[in-house]
């Protein structure tokens, strides 16, 4: 590979990134906005304490947070560092995506890869903060899922009756619990995310990501019982994670425990 192919990916990531950043102040307003049922592209962000619109130019995603250093223009109250963490965090894995997917060969791939990776920001956040997922996400990740089968030209390619099992797998035991616990262990936002998340990643490691998520879950359950002795928090956060995680590492994760369990040579 010459230097001028390098260039040309550097300018791709580049743009990765810019583009991510943008996405991810969009998130920020689903992660506010989708819990109250607030339109997502009606009226201009305000100030959370004076109310006062935020003029154009202070939207600049990450950039406008550093340069006003975290205060509003108008009153000066402090503006939440999570905003542009949000936005940052968006931009890397977009790039990070671009990287593990090979933009350059398999560009339809890493759209519908990144876009997943957005809406499991989404859920990340909004779950975290008011236990609550949305089903118009969950939607979200299904088609994204359906794109992905259509459009997929990858040489491992996941045939339907997986994404189908995959789809089923992992959602009818969660919600058999989310029905004899009455929602109080799981919520039904987790049974769609899990159906969802299915029929994108396939059987496998639909089963990857709720194993990640029952590991991540548990040991943040534990700290989080520890500092706040508080008993109920979200399970949603760790599943998002466990889809992401597998997304990218499942196939991997799966070889290395059959061979470490010794299944693979039955
Ligand atoms: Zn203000």
């Amino acid at each position: 590979m010459g230097t001028q192919y390098y260039i040309y990916l550097a300018v791709i990531y580049l743009f990765a990134f810019l583009f991510g950043a943008t996405v991810g102040s969009f998130l920020n307003v689903c992660i506010y906005r989708l819990p109250k049922e607030e339109s997502l592209i009606k009226r201009n962000s305000h100030c959370m304490s004076c109310g006062t619109e935020i003029k154009h130019r202070d939207l600049i995603p990450i950039v406008s947070w550093c340069l006003l250093k975290g205060k509003c223009r108008a009153c000066g109250a402090k503006i939440s560092p999570r905003y542009t963490v949000v936005e940052a965090l968006n931009a890397l894995l977009w790039v990070f995506v671009a990287y593990k997917t090979n933009v350059l060969v398999h560009p339809v791939n890493f759209l519908l890869t990144a876009l997943l990776f957005s809406a499991l920001i989404v859920v990340f956040f909004m779950d975290w903060d008011t236990q609550l997922i949305s089903t118009y996400v969950c939607i979200f990740i299904a088609v994204l899922g359906v794109l992905y089968f259509i459009f997929n030209h990858t040489d491992v390619d996941l045939p339907i009756t997986s994404r189908i099992i995959g789809f089923f797998i992992v959602s009818v035991p969660l919600l058999l619990i989310e029905l004899a616990s009455k929602g109080k262990a799981m919520g039904r936002g987790d049974v769609y995310l899990m159906a969802a998340g299915g029929f994108f990643l396939g059987m496998q490691n639909i089963l990857v990501a709720l194993a990640i998520a029952l590991v991540t879950g548990s040991i943040a359950g534990l700290i989080i019982k520890h500092f706040t002795k508080r008993s109920a928090f979200a399970f949603g956060p760790w599943l998002s994670l466990g889809i992401a995680v597998s997304c990218l590492y499942g196939n991997r994760i799966a070889d290395w425990y059959m061979t470490f369990t010794g299944l693979n040579e039955m």
